[in-house]
């Protein structure tokens, strides 16, 4: 039997899962279906939203923060922030640019959370 807390919204629901049969994974304890979606994924596949940032040359500041657009599996986490720790970005780099296209083969961009623009640039 697992236990975990729904990290999908405020209400933080505590939910348990039977996993004695991995192939028919009981939950219980969440308010939404959304719940039931997390922590099987939470069992079977855990995966996160990865937020970093990535030097930029030229820019008003020398950093621009960014995140992957959705989750990606748990695993691949030290992998994908070496994928955006090898970028160097030119100003100016704009909320939503794609940084990095379908990080580690996951389908999944790394895109800009901040705008930066380049020195001088008003
Ligand atoms: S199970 Fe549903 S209601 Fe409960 S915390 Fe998760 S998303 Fe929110």
């Amino acid at each position: 039997m697992r236990e975990l807390i729904c990290i999908c919204c405020p209400l933080g629901c505590h939910i348990k899962v039977d996993d004695s049969d991995m192939a028919d994974l009981k939950v219980s304890g969440n308010s939404c279906p959304r719940g039931a979606k997390y922590a099987k994924d939470e069992v079977t596949c855990p995966k996160r939203v990865v937020t970093s940032i990535c030097p930029v040359e030229g820019g008003e500041i020398q950093m621009v923060s960014c995140k992957t657009k959705d989750s990606v599996e748990k695993r691949l986490i030290f992998d994908v922030l070496r994928e955006i720790r090898g970028k160097r970005l030119l100003a100016p780099v704009h909320e939503g640019d794609v940084i990095v296209p379908d990080v580690m083969g996951t389908g999944v961009d790394v895109v800009a959370t901040k705008t930066v623009l380049r020195r001088n640039d008003g």
